[in-house]
């Protein structure tokens, strides 16, 4: 589907190569093909431009032009400069309070649900942390009740009080609960809509400032492609969130929207969701990440 980066470098280099002499003009030709894989990987077009002028930088200032490989240097400083504009090093949870409390937000259908069942599944499993999971997605009795199969899939308890809309209240009285009885994660499911809106939006940042977590993570579909960008943007502004849960990397998405949301956003992309199962996450790897992109 997508025309493999790497290989597209390689064949304009190689071009290249057959005309003698590489010439800046050469280069930038190059980038442009750069430029439009970026746009093809679903890329936000500032962000693609902007990524080009500093690979153009580099790549003049490591004397491409004279390298006995330049394709090969070429590559190597746009996988490097995609993985460290995505942050360069892979970035953890900050859980320091008892309980600690994790927040989750994001649209209907991004994963939260899912995301918040593989989250106190590895933190229980891997870090041996004793998670309580919190329903507050209280408009969808559905919803409620997805939270306790995927808690029962895991083994964690599930707090929910099916009869009350107010979730500042079910949030603390979750809280509550966890200090009487030794959790020391409570992660909170909350109602996303099918896009955004005033009445989610206050919702979620009132819940926030009566819970004050540890970590607010916004959670986003990667196939969503330009979309998850805007919407990182209303949800960061609104809600200055910590971290980002890209969901659905298992699909034939590029993985682009991970450049642009950090790009635009500038908050951490923490975890990636690759599957349906409860053991499909993983710790997010801006090389692994730039490795996808480039194809
Ligand atoms: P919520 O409305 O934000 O709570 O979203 P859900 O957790 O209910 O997820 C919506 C749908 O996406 C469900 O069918 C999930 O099984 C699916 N889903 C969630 N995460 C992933 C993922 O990483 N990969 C795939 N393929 N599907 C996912």
């Amino acid at each position: 589907m997508f025309e493999n980066l790497s290989e597209r470098l390689e064949r304009s280099f190689k071009i290249l190569k057959g005309e003698g002499k590489i010439t800046e003009i050469n280069v930038a030709e190059t980038l442009k093909d750069v430029r439009r894989a970026l746009l093809d990987a679903d890329v936000n077009y500032k962000v693609a431009k902007s990524f080009t002028d500093s690979v153009k930088q580099k790549a003049m200032g490591m004397n491409v032009l004279t390298a006995v490989k330049p394709s090969q240097l070429m590559v190597k400083i746009v996988h490097d400069e995609l993985a460290e504009l995505m942050g360069g090093k892979a970035v953890e949870l900050t859980l320091e309070n008892r309980p600690a409390i994790v927040l989750m937000s994001g649209l209907q259908g991004s994963g939260k649900t899912t995301f918040s069942g593989k989250l106190a599944n590895m933190l229980k499993n891997k870090q041996h942390k004793n998670p309580l999971l919190v329903a507050c997605d209280v408009y969808r009795p559905a919803a409620i009740q997805q939270l306790h199969v995927v808690g029962e899939s895991v083994g964690v308890p599930v707090y929910s009080e099916p009869d009350n809309k107010n979730v500042v209240e079910i949030a603390n009285n979750a809280i509550r609960e966890a200090k009487a009885k030794n959790y020391n994660v409570v992660i909170i499911d909350t109602a996303g809509r099918l896009a955004v809106d005033e009445e989610m939006m206050n919702e979620i940042a009132t819940l926030k400032e009566a819970v004050n977590p540890d970590e607010t993570l916004f959670v986003v579909d990667a196939m969503t492609g330009q979309d998850a960008v805007n919407t990182a943007k209303e949800f960061n502004d609104r809600l200055d969130f910590d971290g980002v849960v890209l969901t659905k990397l298992d699909g034939d998405t590029r993985g682009g929207a991970a450049l642009s949301i950090r790009t635009v956003v500038t908050k951490p992309i923490k975890f990636v969701g690759t599957g349906e199962k409860m053991e499909a996450i993983d710790v997010f790897h801006p090389d692994r990440m730039a490795d996808r992109i480039l194809g």
